[in-house]
């Protein structure tokens, strides 16, 4: 099978998982299990100024949705690079939603333009109660959120797509994934590692880059 038809079938796979998730982490769902409401609404974007996670699977599939979209593209082109060069600079996750970064995909308006195809990590995102502590500035960091542990099973599926695809497993900010993406389709997964090397980023280290979810893979492989 060539290179790019394995990086279709795995992503071919990507609408069932991001259903799951959906599901499992459906409002109404979430508020019956929990007993507790919802807090988050179109136009609170607190959490789109986080350094957002994704794997190259995902990378690959927004990028493919968004190929005839130019205004998309050309966000891609000019925020991928310079919040890349951020990241290779050394600045932290914590540093960068302090800083107010934005999504490259957050619209003037604060919705999602690439909300279909948005990323694993943003679809479980979310906040019970109150969002007041969801901003930068918040005094209080703490937020209540729901942890479905299927949902993760969930995730650990792209993974293993990703793995099938031949793209490496594990997660990279959105910024450098989306960097990657856009050239991946013309020179190969293989340039990957040469991105990623360039990005100060370790090929098979990935994980290290996102502490929840690293956290989450290191009890389930020690399992
Ligand atoms: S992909 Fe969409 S939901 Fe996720 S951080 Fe970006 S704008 Fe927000």
């Amino acid at each position: 099978m060539s290179e790019k038809s394995s990086i279709r079938r795995a992503i071919r796979r990507l609408p069932v998982m991001r259903d799951q998730i959906d599901n499992t982490y459906h409002v109404v769902r979430v508020e019956n299990d929990l007993g507790m409401k919802v807090a988050c609404k179109k136009g609170c974007a607190h959490c789109c100024s986080q350094m957002v996670t994704v794997t190259m699977v995902e990378a690959i599939g927004i990028y493919l949705s968004i190929a005839d979209n130019r205004w998309l593209l050309g966000n891609v082109a000019h925020w991928a690079d310079s919040q890349a060069t951020l990241i290779m600079r050394g600045m932290t996750s914590r540093q960068w939603f302090r800083t107010g970064q934005r999504c490259m995909f957050l619209t003037e308006d604060n919705a999602c333009a690439v909300y279909q195809e948005r990323p694993f990590v943003c679809r479980t995102l979310m906040a019970l109660e109150t969002a007041d502590n969801c901003a930068p500035d918040a005094t209080d960091p703490t937020v209540k959120r729901p942890d479905y542990t299927r949902a993760f099973d969930h995730y650990l599926h792209a993974i293993k797509s990703a793995d099938e695809a031949a793209l490496p497993v594990g997660v990279i900010p959105l910024p450098i994934a989306m960097q990657w993406a856009s050239i991946a389709w013309t020179e190969g997964r293989e340039s990957l590692r040469r991105h990623l090397d360039r990005a100060g980023i370790p090929a098979y280290d990935l994980m290290a880059h996102n502490t929840f979810w690293s956290i989450r893979l290191g009890e389930m492989e020690q399992g």
